[in-house]
């Protein structure tokens, strides 16, 4: 009979708290299910990891009720959330609760009625006959799920080279062998064409998420996995915690994607969990990409990971030719700089004659991108996030882009007095006007944050762009991936260089994928096509080899670069930023803390504190302490051994993260 629980509960901490099971409980109190328990002065949450016959601390209190009647975490993912927990500097309890619906987190029952989301009749789809390459591919990772075991692919392949197929003939065989498998994609290809694809293939026992859905349909969603209706999730980053046992496949596809990465508590990164989670299943893993990252490259051509290649096309439609245009060499002689360049205008031009349409792509939204003085230089900026504020045409507000407080726009410059305020950068509004001009009897759609609020509003522009009610879409990363129509005949970048001058390691690796990406999505069919990348450094290694095609020849220049500066794949970052509204206390703070961690880790490498290159947001100042080390789960225990006790100022705020996407 169980008498003592460990419990864990969502704090920032990873051990545990011990309860006495009261007798009337001592038959529904069992491992993975939630409990009230008391907690300090009040109630929480708690789930249940661990039954013990002894005490280990003095009188333990009594737990107040068991809410559920069946488990609903298993012992593999207990175990997995202490992996999360060990690896991300994150509490136990915050990384197991972060694989349930919000509805359980609060104490509901997890038999509550079931409501499903209206959905659109499928048409079943029979699978193609592979080709020799994907073959090649299924052939191994087949034998793995026959053998359950675990092994990671990489599968490195353009777009339209088969991928997806080969996910879903895996996933057949996963299902015939009565196992269970998940399908992650980055929320920004979780388009209808992409859900479409797996529901005519799966039909009812494919469950979807994605991050816009009510709650009650998520919850709804959940039971179906957890009652065995679902055999198959596709989903974004959450997904990979989807309660099936007898898991047979993870398919992680755009691995690359930096979304995979958490960025609020639990910080995990969804293709390490995926990996770890298959692991424990054994179980293969998928990682499909047409530039894959570099961390996952390198595993694979240095052999902890298997790399299998598509190199043609299905169709064996050649890539598009992509042209550089310098745009140095692009002064308009009336207003200072273009946004469209001679040839692109000259490209559209032709293509919209021809009734053929055009992608452009440009990541920043608004009209113009800062505001800045004549006279003194002066940019204007955020009070409290030190971001140029963006002016947006529609609105007439310049907005900050971090905090969404708007400011009316000013023609005198608040620190000169001068009366010549500069409205200068380039947004999607601007290039949406520019195009208007360009080719004023096209019909021109804009795809970005702004436009695209609502819900339902991206399908819609996606739908009339398929019937051709729309000739042309500028848009910011979400035109970037995953569609396909065979009418498109240009991609455009309007600027390669806006992630070049980010203080990023992995802004080349952004900029290569990004062209790289925009290349994907021009001449899918039988008209061909051209992509036109804007740039005013044209001898950058990344525009360069994103422009020939070469994924391995940027690898190669990439990882040179990163093994020089020890820079992942060949270390872990572990990142602290420490924030407050004070900027003496958060520099003493920081200050304090880098020393402690000087003295108590030895043997590690220590940056900081340095200011972050966002120095205040949404009125916080920042500063950062860096750690780097080969080992990231030993870099992880020996932080919270050298911090237990750590005093902060009060007002001062520590978060940690653990191979950050951004610094
Ligand atoms: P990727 O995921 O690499 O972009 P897809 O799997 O989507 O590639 O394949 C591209 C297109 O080719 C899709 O329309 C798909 O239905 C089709 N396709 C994939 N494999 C085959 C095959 N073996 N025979 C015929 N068509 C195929
Ligand atoms: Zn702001």
């Amino acid at each position: 009979m169980s008498r003592y629980v460990e419990v864990i509960t969502n704090l920032p901490v990873n051990s545990t708290f011990q309860y006495k099971v009261p007798d009337g409980l001592a038959f529904s109190a069992g491992i993975g299910k939630r409990v009230n328990i008391p907690f300090r002065t009040g109630n929480r949450i708690g789930y249940i990891v661990k039954i013990e016959d002894q005490p280990v601390i003095a009188d333990p209190r009594p737990l107040l009720d068991v809410i559920d009647e069946a488990p609903i975490f298993t012992s593999d993912m207990i175990e997995l959330a202490k992996w999360v927990s060990d690896n991300y500097f994150c509490g136990w309890g915050e990384a197991l609760e972060a694989m349930i619906p919000s509805v359980l987190k609060r104490g509901k029952v997890s038999s509550s009625p079931r409501i499903k989301e209206e959905e659109e009749e499928v048409v079943p789809t029979s699978p193609h006959v592979p080709n020799e390459e994907q073959r090649e591919v299924l052939k191994r990772v087949n034998k793995c799920i026959d053998e359950a075991r675990h092994e990671v692919f990489l599968l490195h392949g353009i777009t339209g080279s088969g991928k997806t197929e080969i996910y879903l003939r895996a996933m057949e065989n996963v299902i015939s062998k009565g196992k269970t498998g998940i399908i992650l994609v980055p929320e920004i290809s979780l388009t209808p064409q992409t859900v479409e694809r797996f529901r005519s293939r799966f039909g009812d026992t494919v469950a979807v998420f994605h991050s816009r859905m009510l709650e009650s349909a998520r919850f709804a969603e959940w039971k179906r996995i957890k009652d065995g209706e679902a055999k198959v999730v596709v989903g974004p980053r959450s997904a990979v915690f989807s309660p099936f046992d007898r898991l047979g496949l993870i398919v992680v596809d755009e691995e690359h994607e930096p979304s995979y990465k958490q960025e609020d508590p639990p910080r995990y990164h969804a293709r390490e969990v995926a990996i770890q989670r298959a692991k424990m299943a054994l179980a293969p893993v998928i990682l499909g990409s047409a530039t894959p990252s570099m961390e996952s490259y390198y595993r694979a051509v240095s052999g902890q990971y298997h790399l299998v290649e598509l190199t043609q096309r299905i169709d064996e439609k050649k890539l598009p030719k992509v042209k550089i245009v310098d745009m140095r060499m692009e002064l308009d002689t009336r207003s200072g700089r273009k946004v469209i360049s001679q040839v692109m205008e000259e490209v559209l031009k032709k293509d919209i004659s021809k009734k053929q349409q055009a992608l452009i792509f440009l990541n920043r939204r608004g009209f113009s991108t800062f505001v800045i003085c004549r006279k003194c230089g002066y940019v204007l900026k955020c009070f409290k996030c030190d971001s140029p504020l963006v002016f947006h045409q529609e609105r007439k507000e310049l907005v900050c882009h971090y905090c969404s407080r708007t400011v009316q726009p000013v023609q005198i410059c608040p620190e000169c007095n001068g009366d010549h305020m500069m409205y200068r950068g380039t947004g999607t509004q601007k290039v949406e006007e520019e195009l208007r001009k360009i080719i004023p009897g096209a019909v021109i759609a804009r795809m970005d944050s702004d436009t695209m609020a609502k819900r339902g509003s991206h399908e819609k522009v996606l739908k009339k762009f398929k019937d051709h009610e729309i000739d042309v879409i500028v848009g910011t990363q979400m035109i970037a991936k995953g569609l396909d129509f065979p009418k498109v005949t240009l991609g455009g970048v309007v600027s390669a260089d806006a992630n070049l001058n980010l203080p990023d390691f992995r802004s080349g690796e952004r900029t290569f994928n990004l062209i790289t990406q925009v290349a994907g999505r021009a001449g899918r069919g039988d008209l061909g096509g051209e992509v036109i990348v804007q740039t005013f450094t044209p001898e950058n290694y990344a525009v360069n080899m994103a422009v020939k095609h070469d994924f391995h020849g940027f690898y190669l220049k990439e990882i040179e670069s990163r093994r020089q500066l020890m820079f992942p794949p060949f270390t872990s970052i572990l990142k602290m930023t420490i924030r407050g509204r004070k900027e003496e206390k958060v520099i003493a703070t920081a200050g304090s803390l880098a020393g402690v961690i000087s003295k108590k880790m030895p043997g590690y490498e220590i940056i900081g504190p340095v200011p972050s290159p966002m120095l205040k947001l949404r009125g916080f100042y920042r500063w950062n302490v860096l750690i780097r080390s080969k080992d990231r789960a030993g870099m992880v225990k020996d932080l919270r051994k050298a911090i237990k006790g750590f005093r902060k100022g009060s007002g001062v705020f520590v978060a940690v993260d653990v191979d950050p996407m951004t610094m």
